[in-house]
C-alpha cells in the first residue's frame, strides 16, 4: 500500500461523524474566558480544557507576556543550546527547581518534548522503559525514540510493576514510567507503591504531572508530593499547557546528570526555544499558584458540585475525585451522538473513541476549573441532564 494510502482507514473513521461535527476538528471562533468560548455561532461551556485554573486570562499572567513581547520579541528564532539561552528560560528552571527543592530542572518546549527529551537522553538500546499501560502517548514515544526495550506494566498495578521488574536481568538500566494524574480516566497514581517496587529492585522512577501540577500536594507540586514521596522519584516531569497556562514542559531532579540533558536529549537540543511572552507568563502563572491557595480550593469545590451533580442525575462517572470527571456512555456511535448534542445545547467535551477505549467503553471526558462559577457549573449540569435524557444515557425520570 502506498504511503497516502495508508492514510485512508482514517477517513473511514471519519465517516463515523457523518454530516455532523468532527470532535477532533472543532473551531473555537472566539474565546471569551476560561470557561465560555463561541463555537458555531453559539456561546459554549468550556467543559474540556486544561485550564484547571483559568490563568490564561489572569492579568498578571497577561501583563508579563505583553511586556516580555515587547521588551525580547515575538520569539526566540532558535534552540537554546545552538543560538543562545535566554535568561528568562534559565529564570524558569531556577524557580522549578526552588518550587520542587530539587538541584536541577530543565525547561522544554512542550511537555511532549520534556518526555521524549527526559526518556530518550537517559535510555538507550541497551535500556529498558516499563510503563504504565495508560502512559500518554509522549511517554510511548519517548520510549520508542529512546530506543530502548519498552515494556507496559497493568495500570496503576505495583504488583504487575514488580512481577515485571523481578524478570529484568539488571533493573538499575530500567526507567518505570508513571503519572501522578491519568488524562482520561482521571485516575491517580499508585506512587508510593510504585516507588516502592523500583526501590526494591533497583530500577529508577520518573513521574509525569502534567495534569497534577497545581492541584494536588500542598505546595501544588503534583501527586508525589501529596503522596509524601517527592523524594523517591528520579525525575519529575510535566507541562506549562494546563495548570500553568502556557506552552513548555519541564523536568526537575536531584541526581546531576539531568544537567547534561541540556546537551544529549534530542528533542530539547534540536527546536526552537518557547517564546519570551509564553516563558514569562509560565514564571507569573507559577508565583499565582503557589501563592493564591483561594484558587486551589475553588477547582476542588468545582469538582465536588459537579461529581456529585452528575451522579445525582445517574451518569456513570469516573472513580477517582479529580478534576477530570469522565461520563461513561457505551459505543462509539453513542458517544458521538452524546457529544454532538451537548455541543449543539452548548456545551463543549471531549470524547474519547477506541483505539483510546475498549469498542463498547467510549467516554466523555469532562474537566473543569477555579474559574467556572457555581452558576455556570448548574448550567451545566442541566445540560448534560437534558441531553443525556433525550439520548437515553440515564433515566427519563432523572
Ligand atoms: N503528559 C501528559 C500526561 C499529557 O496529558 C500531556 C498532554 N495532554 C502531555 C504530557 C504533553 O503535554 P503538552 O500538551 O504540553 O505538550
Amino acid at each position: 500500500m502506498s504511503l497516502f494510502d495508508k492514510l485512508r482507514p482514517i477517513a473511514e473513521r471519519l465517516d463515523l461523524f457523518a454530516s455532523g461535527p468532527v470532535p477532533f476538528d472543532t473551531v473555537i471562533d472566539h474565546i471569551l474566558s476560561p470557561t465560555e468560548v463561541v463555537i458555531g455561532g453559539r456561546r459554549t461551556l468550556m467543559c474540556g480544557s486544561n485550564n484547571y485554573f483559568g490563568l490564561s486570562f489572569h492579568p498578571e499572567v497577561i501583563a508579563a507576556s505583553q511586556r516580555a513581547v515587547a521588551a525580547e520579541g515575538a520569539g526566540t528564532t532558535g534552540s537554546r543550546a545552538a543560538n543562545g539561552s535566554y535568561a528568562a528560560h534559565r529564570r524558569l528552571e531556577q524557580a522549578f527547581a526552588d518550587a520542587y527543592g530539587k538541584p536541577h530542572a530543565m525547561v522544554f518546549s512542550t511537555g511532549y518534548q520534556a518526555n521524549l527529551g527526559v526518556i530518550s537522553g537517559l535510555c538507550g538500546s541497551s535500556d529498558t522503559v516499563l510503563v504504565d499501560l495508560e502512559s500518554h502517548a509522549s511517554i510511548y514515544d519517548g520510549a520508542r525514540l529512546s530506543g530502548a526495550q519498552l515494556f507496559v506494566f497493568r495500570h496503576n498495578s505495583a504488583t504487575d510493576l514488580a512481577r515485571k521488574l523481578s524478570r529484568l536481568p539488571d533493573p538499575s538500566t530500567c526507567l518505570v514510567v508513571a503519572e501522578g494524574l491519568y488524562s482520561i480516566s482521571g485516575d491517580v497514581g499508585a506512587l508510593r507503591e510504585i516507588a516502592a517496587a523500583c526501590r526494591e529492585a533497583g530500577a529508577f522512577l520518573m513521574v509525569d504531572e502534567a495534569h497534577s501540577f497545581g492541584a494536588y500536594g500542598r505546595r501544588g507540586l503534583g501527586c508525589a508530593e501529596e503522596q509524601g514521596m517527592l523524594d523517591q522519584v528520579d525525575v519529575v516531569v510535566g507541562t506549562f499547557s494546563k495548570a500553568l497556562a502556557g506552552i513548555g514542559g519541564y523536568a526537575v531532579s536531584h541526581h546531576d546528570a539531568l544537567r547534561l540533558l541540556h546537551f544529549a536529549s534530542r528533542p530539547y537540543v534540536f527546536t526552537a526555544s518557547g517564546s519570551p511572552a509564553n516563558i514569562a507568563g509560565v514564571e507569573v502563572a507559577l508565583r499565582i499558584l503557589r501563592d493564591d491557595r483561594t484558587l486551589h480550593d475553588r477547582l476542588w469545590a468545582n469538582v465536588r458540585q459537579v461529581r456529585a451533580g452528575l451522579t445525582r442525575l445517574g451518569f456513570r462517572i469516573g472513580r477517582t475525585e479529580s478534576p477530570i470527571v469522565p461520563i461513561e456512555i457505551g459505543t462509539a456511535e453513542q458517544a458521538v451522538a452524546m457529544w454532538a448534542a451537548l455541543l449543539d445545547a452548548g456545551l463543549y467535551a471531549n470524547i474519547v473513541l477506541p483505539p483510546a477505549c475498549r469498542p463498547e467503553a467510549c467516554l466523555l471526558r469532562t474537566s473543569y476549573s477555579a474559574a467556572h462559577t457555581p452558576a455556570q457549573l448548574e448550567e451545566a449540569l442541566q445540560i448534560f441532564g437534558q441531553v443525556g435524557r433525550a439520548l437515553q444515557v440515564i433515566d427519563a425520570a432523572a
